[in-house]
């Protein structure tokens, strides 16, 4: 029998549903798991009593007949999300002992469709890195390790990398995690799992400790793609507290799954053809292209003229809205206080910033406040605005002629920890497939495809039109269904 850690939201739900299991069962089965994988240093706090309480009600609900859509199903949440009760830190030492009153509302809709919390998930400090290093508690550990036989520990990706890398060693069925540049898409290839972020708008952002508010993006991680439709579907819909939230409908995008590309156009973009991209990437990106047109698809190649732009831009306007957003941590009102003997005001911040943010997060702070100043603000922030724009203006002429666009998800396969830290520079370029997609605001995946030579996961990136995850999810599941991923990383976390 497959044991309970090993299913997903689906498994477990249809099996809780069936009678195999109790909730119960389903939350100390993940408790003891998550308990066991100290090693991997993926939460930041475990919150077992949630889970539990969670899973006496879904056992209630049962008995009553009264089930919610994630009756049974435990799940961990970035800590990134506010938890009402339980502490949110961002990963950064600024927000240490943070315990909110209030509930982002991403975390409401779960809990109110029936989900338990496992705990709040490590990730990159302010969800600012490619790697989790920049986390204050210490960086995740991937699950995954080369075949090398040389042990080296590798990133799980960022910023969600305590998502990815809980999900990939089966410690939670699933997760939340929030993409403001990449944040579920780079992790979610990195470990092996699939991971969506939905459209600008989908999601409410109410809650969620802000980094790049134009960008910013809660999505779904999760084991497969029907998984990932599942969470995304309770996790969306419009809140009147987030202004940039969309009022439409959330369609049912589990049960409209389908395979069936016929007469699915499927773009590929020639920039995304970088130099220096390994050639197993280059070969596992061909073999998507067969899988879809196999699917049914058309594929047709197209192009976004302005794709070697978009990491610059991006690293201009998301450290220009990261240093207006964390401005508000001044020692005052939240978190972190540093009062040096004798301090005057301006002191007490100088001192309370200093010690509370980490070296990246300044460092995208300064960035920030230079290309917002009087005298570089045309240069800088209105220029990459205009070329933002030129971003967005590409996929629309491209979702004119196809459906969606395949892409591979990172330049490469996981790095080792410490490879890419001291250049802040190289670390920024695994991010160049993923950020266009975010500065457009339009829904993408990586579906996990393939192994390096390495014995390491890749993804491949479906990138889909405004509101059309549909598209995004039958596609990836295409992908899926015939790259029949199974690997799995060997279990030397577990005590
Ligand atoms: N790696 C990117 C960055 O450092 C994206 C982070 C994110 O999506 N939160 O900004």
């Amino acid at each position: 029998m497959t044991a309970i850690t090993d299913l997903g939201i689906a498994g477990l739900r249809d099996g809780f549903r069936a009678g195999d299991f109790s909730a119960r069962e389903i939350a100390d089965a993940f408790n003891g798991a998550v308990a066991g994988a100290k090693a991997l240093n993926a939460f930041i706090i475990e919150t077992p009593d949630h889970a539990i309480a969670a899973a006496e009600a879904a056992d209630r609900a049962r008995a009553a007949g009264e089930l919610l859509p994630l009756s049974g199903v435990p799940l961990g949440i970035k800590d990134l999300f506010c938890t009402a009760g339980y502490q949110t830190t961002a990963a950064s030492r600024m927000l240490g002992g943070f315990t909110p009153t209030y509930e982002s509302t991403v975390t409401a809709k779960l809990f109110a469709a029936g989900a338990g919390m496992l705990g709040k998930l490590n990730l990159d400090q302010f969800a600012m890195g490619s790697s989790n290093e920049t986390s204050a508690f210490g960086n995740v550990v991937s699950p995954w390790r080369r075949n090398d036989g040389g042990n080296a520990a590798l990133a799980p990706g960022g910023s969600s990398g305590g998502s990815s890398s809980a999900i990939a060693a089966r410690i939670v069925p699933a997760a939340t995690g929030t993409d403001t540049g990449g944040s579920i898409r780079q992790p979610a290839a990195f470990t092996g799992i699939a991971g969506i972020k939905p459209t600008y708008g989908r999601c409410s952002r109410f809650g969620i400790v802000a980094f790049a508010s134009s960008l910013d993006q809660a999505g779904a991680m999760a084991q497969d793609v029907r998984d990932s439709a599942i969470l995304l579907e309770a996790m969306s819909g419009f809140d009147p507290k987030d202004s940039t939230s969309l009022d439409v409908a959330v369609p049912q995008w589990e049960a409209n799954l389908s395979s069936d590309l016929k007469g699915k156009k499927v773009g590929i973009p020639k920039e995304y053809r970088v130099d220096n991209m390994p050639p197993e990437i280059d070969a596992l990106w061909k073999q998507g292209i067969e899988w879809l047109r196999d699917a049914g698809a058309e594929i047709v190649d197209v192009s976004l003229p302005h794709t070697r732009y978009a990491l610059p831009t991006y690293y201009i306007i998301a450290p220009a809205e990261a240093s207006s957003n964390l401005a508000r941590y001044d020692g005052v009102r939240y978190g972190l206080r540093d009062l040096p003997e004798g301090a005057n005001l301006q002191e007490m911040y100088a001192a309370t910033r200093a010690a509370g943010f980490g070296p990246e997060v300044k460092r995208r702070i300064l960035i920030g406040t230079y290309v917002l100043s009087a005298g570089f603000y045309d240069a800088y922030y209105t220029k990459a605005q205009k070329v933002r724009a030129l971003i967005a203006r590409d996929f629309e002429e491209a979702f004119r002629q196809v459906d969606v666009l395949l892409t591979p998800t990172a330049p490469s396969a996981a790095f080792a920890l410490g490879e890419k830290s001291a250049d802040p520079l190289e670390m920024y370029l695994n991010d160049v497939f993923t950020v266009p997609a975010s500065l457009a605001g339009v829904p993408a995946m990586s579906v996990p495809a393939g192994l390096d030579g390495q014995g390491l996961p890749l993804g491949l990136q479906i990138i889909g039109r405004p509101l059309d995850e549909q598209g995004v999810l039958n596609a990836g599941l295409a992908i899926e269904q015939r790259a029949g991923f199974t690997a799995k990383p060997q279990n030397w976390w577990a005590k």
